[in-house]
């Protein structure tokens, strides 16, 4: 494709201003659009060595099935190259002064706020949410970056006295070149979780999304160049996991890892770096969440809240969040009751108004689709849905799976062990507050956990000793980007979030200064 054919269809996705405007332009191209990476600055055709790809992979429209855009499956060398541009681009905007830094980012954020619904629209296509879903995650995207380009304006370090010998502070600098792997559930928002700090922090980067979900960071290439981001400094690559993830996080020129994904994965990742112990890690894994009703949080003047927050949590984004809460126990004097509110509150909002997209891919459809099944197998209670048909990719009309309440499935079944990761909730009655605990606790995962009460007193005493890295009382999603995001167990290692994120993205070093 010559550069002016590129540029021409480039403008084209920025033009579309409706989620109708962007359907129609997919139906009028006699071919998928087809991304570029965007290495060194610029977008590079796909039979450039910089991207050396024969081989190309479909992405297709989760709502409706149809393919939307084809991306390159970036090969070995290939990614060596973007590295090698990271690399290249890394002594200059390590030092690069921070206002300077702090200038570009802030622009990127003003540049994604003007095109707020542009990426809204083509992440909902994309993904598979819904437009005001999509809209939320752009805002937190704009966010990432405005909240990291003015973190680092007003950063402090740590000096200590050793009396009348010496004085110590530590030293921070960027630890160098980074892989940025994230994945399909919330693209905008969790790529840019990591470049916003990575760049913010002086570090240069070279950044996979999902092959399922790529339309946004491709569009992200344009911002960056338009913001002034020097060449090199984000490096944009497409691929799959095996193929061009793998090569890019094992590459030896690579100094860190910030890793969005499955549990399954970030153990691969492991393996592939043991060997490298300097390489900084940051995972973000999976979750099998608890929410926690207590009877007190079921009492009139709380109840709807209750409701609300439990089932949010878990059908928000149709339960494709990492921290949805998708085992739910309720103590058992307002089991029944429960049951029948959140149910009842569950179809009238989710189902009625339909406020759940479809999910992102046939391939996560089917696997949601065995599961439902194994329910049925097992004979658990479907409350609501139910195990929906097998798909052909041929004649796939889109991945849609109705918000799913179940009860009775036993403590040992795959679908109370799993992370299912769709809109498939299990509710559990419990007994008591150690139960309750034990119950919630029981799983490999450790991300965030839902806790609904009215008592005061227990919201810490039960709180403080979930294995979770994040626990949410009476609500669910409430951030503050600075404080510490990641989870326990197989959930994740490190932390992610203002200071946090700086952990990962600088290497500190302590001067001794002696007192004479
Ligand atoms: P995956 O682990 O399958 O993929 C995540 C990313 O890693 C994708 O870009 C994928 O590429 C890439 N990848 C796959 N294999 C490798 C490899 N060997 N080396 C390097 N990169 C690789 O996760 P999903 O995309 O399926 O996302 C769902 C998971 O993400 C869930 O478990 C969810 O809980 C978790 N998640 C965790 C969050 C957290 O903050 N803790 C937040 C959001 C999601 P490709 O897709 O192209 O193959």
């Amino acid at each position: 494709m010559s550069s002016s054919t590129s540029d021409r269809r480039l403008s084209e996705l920025w033009s579309c201003v409706t989620l109708d405007e962007a359907s129609s332009l997919i139906d009028s191209t006699s071919s998928p659009f087809s991304l570029q990476n965007f290495v060194g600055g610029q977008y590079i055709a796909p039979h450039d060595s910089l991207t050396n790809s024969s081989q190309h992979i479909t992405s297709f429209e989760p709502k409706t099935g149809r393919p939307i855009y084809t991306l390159p499956c970036t090969q070995p060398h290939a990614v060596e190259a973007a590295i090698k541009a990271a690399k290249a681009a890394f002594p200059s905007w390590s030092k690069t002064a921070r206002a300077e830094r702090s200038a570009i980012l802030w622009k990127v954020s003003e540049l994604l706020q003007q095109n707020r619904e542009v990426f809204a629209i083509w992440e909902s296509i994309d993904q598979g949410k819904t437009l005001d879903r999509a809209r939320v995650e752009v805002d937190r995207a704009i966010s990432n970056f405005s909240y990291f380009s003015t973190f680092i304006l007003h950063e402090q370090t740590a000096a200590r006295m050793v009396d009348g010998v010496a004085l110590t502070y530590e030293h921070r600098s960027p630890a160098g070149v980074f892989a940025l792997i994230s994945p399909w559930n919330m693209p905008l928002f969790l790529l840019t979780w990591k470049i916003a700090p990575c760049l913010a922090f002086g570090c240069t980067a070279v950044a996979k999304p999902s092959e399922v979900t790529s339309m946004t960071a491709f569009l992200l290439g344009d911002i960056f160049q338009k913001a002034g981001v020097p060449p090199g400094v984000i490096n944009i690559i497409f691929g799959d996991g095996a193929t061009t993830g793998a090569a890019l996080v094992a590459s030896p020129l690579i100094n860190g890892v910030s890793f969005t994904g499955g549990t399954q994965t970030g153990i691969a990742i492991r393996r592939l770096t043991a060997h490298q112990i300097g390489k900084h890690l940051s995972l973000e894994l999976g979750g099998k969440n608890p929410t926690l009703v207590f009877a007190d949080s079921m009492v009139p003047s709380v109840r709807e809240r209750t409701i609300r927050v439990a089932a949010m949590a878990a059908f928000e984004n149709q339960g494709e969040i990492c921290l949805c809460g998708s085992r739910i126990y309720v103590e058992k004097s307002v089991y029944n009751d429960f049951v029948r509110d959140f149910t009842a509150y569950v179809r009238e909002k989710y189902v009625l108004k339909q406020t759940v997209g479809a999910v992102a891919s046939l391939q996560h459809y089917d696997k949601i689709r065995r599961y439902l099944e194994l329910a049925a197998e097992q004979k658990a209670t479907f409350h609501l849905g139910g195990a929906p048909p097998t798909l052909n990719e041929d004649e796939a009309q889109g991945y849609w799976i109705e918000p799913t309440i179940l009860t009775d499935v036993a403590k040992n079944s795959a679908i109370q062990i799993d992370e299912i990761f769709g809109p498939v909730v299990t509710i559990t009655p419990f007994d008591n507050e150690q139960e309750a605990i034990q119950l919630a606790n029981d799983s490999e995962y450790g991300l965030a956990a839902i806790l609904l009460t009215t008592d005061g007193a227990r919201m810490r005493r039960v709180g403080e000793q979930l294995e979770a890295g994040l626990v949410w009382v009476n609500c669910w999603l409430v951030r503050e980007l600075g404080t510490p995001f990641g989870g326990m167990k197989n959930s994740g290692t490190g932390r992610e979030g203002g200071e946090h994120s700086r952990d990962v993205f600088t290497v500190v070093r302590t001067l001794h200064l002696p007192a004479y």
